[in-house]
This record gives structure tokens, sequence and C-alpha cells, in this order.
């Protein structure tokens, strides 16, 4: 992906902050943060999102995640910390290239997620999970 802007990361083409890297991801420091601390760990190889995640890659993400998370607890002492990964436009993905936010909170800081709850019944619920199991 030539003009990907994480490929051109990941090759070392443009600058970047990074604080970990292993074979098949890398963790970053975002440079839109929202607080300070505030970084994301993408795949090495690009992958739009995460249907195009093999599940060693998938693994590799989340043991990174915990990785730089548990870092950023120790060296930041923040109240608290929200993992955030978006999935197509829709979903507020800006960068196509599959990454997670890691993202420190501080009691009182300015990010706010909307999340409207909508309590539907159970026959709705499992009406879906059927549906979501049967693609599995
Ligand atoms: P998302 O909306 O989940 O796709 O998030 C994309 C994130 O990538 C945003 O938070 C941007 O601030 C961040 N971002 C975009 N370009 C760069 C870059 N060159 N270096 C570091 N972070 C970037
Ligand atoms: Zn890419």
């Amino acid at each position: 992906m030539d003009d990907c802007v994480f490929c051109r990361i990941v090759r070392g083409e443009i600058p970047s902050t990074r604080v970990w890297e292993d074979d098949l991801t890398v963790a970053f420091m975002d440079i839109g943060s929202v607080n300070p601390g505030h970084l994301l760990v993408a795949t090495k190889a690009h992958a739009e999102n995460l249907y195009g995640l093999d599940d060693g890659t998938a693994a590799a993400v989340m043991r990174s995640v915990a990785r730089v998370g548990r870092a950023v607890q120790s060296a930041l002492s923040p109240d608290g910390l929200s993992l955030y990964q978006a999935n197509g436009a829709a979903a507020g993905q800006t960068v196509f290239h599959f990454h997670v936010h890691v993202l420190p909170r501080w009691k009182g800081d300015a990010m706010d997620l909307v999340w409207p709850v909508r309590n539907p019944g159970r026959q709705e619920l499992e009406e879906t999970a059927a549906r979501i199991r049967a693609a599995l």
C-alpha cells in the first residue's frame, strides 16, 4: 500500500514516535492525541480493518495492546484506560489500516462516547445471537 499513512510509518518513510514493536505490530504515539499517552497499536502488514486479520496477527495485536497498556498505566498512572478500535467510516474509522487506540483516561477529561442504551428484550437478543452463531 504505497500511499497508506500507517504503511509509510511502518516502513519509516514518515516520522513517528514509536514506543514498542514486535514482528507483527508497532505502537506509536497518536499525532492527534486526545490525552497524554494516547497511542496506537497497528499491524505491520496492511489490513484495512478487523476483517482482514489472520488469527496470529489478531492475537499479536492484543498482546501488544496489553503490554503497552500496562506500560502506560505504570508510567503515567491515569485514572483509567480506554481501548477503542473502529472498522469502517460509519464506526468513525479515518485511517484505513488496522489499529487500536490505547487511550489513558483521567476523571473529568473531555473524552466522550455516546452510548444510547436500548435494553432490547431477551427474544431480540436470542434472535440476533443465533444469526451471529450461524456465521461463526
Ligand atoms: P481512527 O479514526 O480510529 O481511524 O484513528 C486514526 C488516528 O490516527 C487518529 O487518532 C489520528 O490522529 C491518527 N493519525 C493519523 N495520522 C497519523 C500519523 N502520521 N502519526 C500518528 N498518528 C496519526
Ligand atoms: Zn497500510
